[in-house]
């Protein structure tokens, strides 16, 4: 498919992250509806073929666990990602909308996730990244997807938005300077899964309580753009603090207080989940479930399972085995 711009027709915007925004797109020509990803990118025309070039790898990739990718191209100075559209969007969109998912649900969730990573895994050997419930997707029909891999090196670096993927997911290992690993994929997969099972971000109330702002740098609020930020509840809305001095931007979008975000101390919650034990789903679920969650939240990397051994435990037979009516429940809302 020779995607240009002008056969693109916007029919909506589906959120904006911090590497750029989403748009719903009718491809004119074949009436196909896609979801273009803009992203404004920072960097010369070799570094742009080149990303490019790496983009090359979501058309190779075919799994019913990944969006499908239609085609990318330069559109200066953004470079444009068209992929599969996803009716129902993104998990957290869906648990801001109607509250903690069910069990049922994200148990098909973690199912889907970990067939997806060990398809990235062995088939190209990508590791994702950047697992989180944006990035987790829904269509009507009941298919989950993982979309927004880590495809290209070269176009993380060259994300304009100062965006370093620095996130709340990330696991301890990752914190402390280590190489991202098919298992720092497995603590956000956790992390993931007990903020949609119980509706919110498992460090929230630390986040809350936490009104020692000590650590940052003085500008930190002035630097905040609480203006931008607070306009649009329907995203960003819970994109927090930077810490400019150290040029780094950590974001997340959590469903916190808006007047909880110039109270919270990002640096703090990284030491938490180096120093602290890993959060738990919480003895409300099934065993199975548990037992699981707290397999992919070993704090030791090397004492964490690979997505192919969690996909032996007990709670992943209840995936396979789910009668659970997801198409159903995709109408409900
Ligand atoms: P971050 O930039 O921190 O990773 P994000 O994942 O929310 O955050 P984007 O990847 O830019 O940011 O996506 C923005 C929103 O667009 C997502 O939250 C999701 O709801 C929506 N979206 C992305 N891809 C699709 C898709 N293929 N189909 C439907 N909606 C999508
Ligand atoms: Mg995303």
């Amino acid at each position: 498919l020779d995607l240009k711009n002008t056969d693109l027709k916007k029919l909506a915007d589906l959120g904006q992250g911090n590497g750029g925004s989403v748009e719903k797109v009718e491809h004119l020509p074949t009436g196909t509806i896609m979801a273009k990803k803009i992203v404004l990118i920072d960097a010369k025309s070799s570094v742009r073929k080149q990303i490019l070039r790496e983009l090359q790898i979501m058309h190779e990739c075919h799994s019913e666990y990944i969006i499908s990718c239609y085609g990318s191209f330069l559109a200066e100075p953004n470079i444009c990602i068209c992929m599969e559209f996803m009716d129902k969007g993104s998990f957290d969109g869906i648990y801001r909308k109607i509250g903690a998912i069910p069990i049922d649900v994200v148990c098909l969730v973690a199912h889907s996730v970990l067939e997806g990573l060990t398809y990235l895994y062995d088939v190209h050997r990508i590791i994702h990244r950047d697992i989180k419930p944006s990035n987790i997707l829904l269509n009507s029909e009941g298919s989950i997807k993982l979309c927004d891999f880590g495809v290209s090196g070269e176009l993380i670096n060259s994300i304009a938005n100062t965006f370093v993927g620095t996130s709340v997911y990330m696991s301890p290992e990752r914190i402390q300077g280590a190489e991202y690993s098919i298992k720092s994929d497995i603590w956000s997969l956790g992390i993931t899964l007990i903020e949609l099972a119980t509706g919110r971000f498992p460090f929230c109330d630390t986040l809350e309580d936490d009104d020692d702002l000590s650590d940052l740098d003085e500008d930190h609020e002035s630097n905040f753009d609480n203006e931008k930020y607070n306009k649009t509840p329907t995203h960003r809305d819970s994109t927090f603090g930077f810490n400019k001095k150290q040029g780094r931007r950590l974001s997340k979008n959590i469903n916190l207080q808006e007047d909880s975000l110039s109270s919270m101390s990002i640096i703090e919650l990284m030491h938490q989940i180096v120093r602290e034990p890993a959060p738990r789903l919480g003895p409300q679920f099934e065993e199975e479930a548990e037992e699981f969650v707290d397999a992919c939240l070993v704090k030791d990397p090397d004492e964490r399972h690979s997505p192919k051994t969690l996909l032996e435990y007990r709670w992943m037979d209840d995936a396979r085995d789910s009668t659970f009516n997801l198409q159903g429940w995709t109408s409900t809302f």
